[in-house]
């Protein structure tokens, strides 16, 4: 079984009701935070039981703000608590992470935090992790990933352009977080900045299959789905919500 708990699913210029980009995972307890926008920390007290300390492993895709604003608040909380966070993430994020936190005043807040890298693209074994990453289609370096937890593939496309690579790496996902930005009409500036939008869904939807499908990231209009374009297969679409919860 996985449990989903969406912590904030827009970008930066979304309505503040949505929140920031982080989504909690937990497979046979494994418990697993994708990205940390602004408000994380507060939004995992807000909608779980849960605190920094059970939280496995912090996964960041990429080091735009609404998906890292979250992590000195994070590491303070772990530094008062002394515990270590476990962060996962490329060499150009992650140096992002700490260039963040020591411009915040919180460079010792470092101490608590262990840094796992992973490359652009490749498969890497952590633990009881495997993930494969392969790189986004965005203005700064950003990964799509695969994860393999217990028997269930989860895959999360971070910020991407529309990436054929990446869905066929997240082929039969038990879950595809997928961002969709922009409405269809917006499909031409989403794909400029990198970005996906309505138009790409089918596309989603034929090549991933994902058995349930959760379209995130939404920028100023949250787009329009076409259920036409969710009878090719049989994908459960969820629908976010601030603090939204599924047993799948
Ligand atoms: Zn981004």
């Amino acid at each position: 079984m996985i449990e989903l708990t969406v912590l904030g699913f827009g970008g930066w210029l979304s309505n503040p009701f949505l929140h920031q980009s982080s989504y909690l995972i937990n497979v046979d307890d494994i418990k697993v935070l994708l990205d940390a926008g602004e408000g994380t920390y507060f939004n995992l007290r807000k909608c779980t039981k849960l605190d920094i300390e059970d939280i496995d492993y912090l996964i960041i895709s990429h080091a735009h703000g609404d998906h890292v604003l979250g992590i000195p608040t994070i590491l303070q909380v772990a530094m008062f608590k002394g515990v270590k966070v476990k962060i996962l993430s490329t060499e150009p994020t992650i140096n992002s992470i700490k260039e963040l936190t020591a411009s915040v005043g919180a460079k010792e807040f470092l101490k608590s935090a262990e840094f796992t890298y992973l490359p652009m693209e490749g498969t890497s074994e952590i633990d009881e992790i495997t993930i494969t990453t392969v790189r986004a289609i965005h203005p700064i370096p950003a990964i799509s990933l695969t994860l393999m937890l217990g028997n269930h593939k989860i895959s999360y496309s971070g910020d991407t352009a529309l990436n054929l690579r990446f869905l066929e790496a997240s082929k039969e996902s038990d879950l595809l977080i997928h961002e969709l930005s922009a409405p269809k009409e917006l499909s031409d500036e989403a794909r400029e900045y990198g970005h996906t939008s309505a138009a790409d869904l089918k596309t989603i939807i034929e090549i991933a299959h994902p058995k349930y499908l959760l379209p995130t990231h939404y920028y100023i209009y949250p787009p329009m789905i076409d259920l036409n374009d969710l009878k090719c297969v049989p994908t459960k679409l969820l629908t976010p919500a601030p603090c939204a919860y599924y047993k799948l």
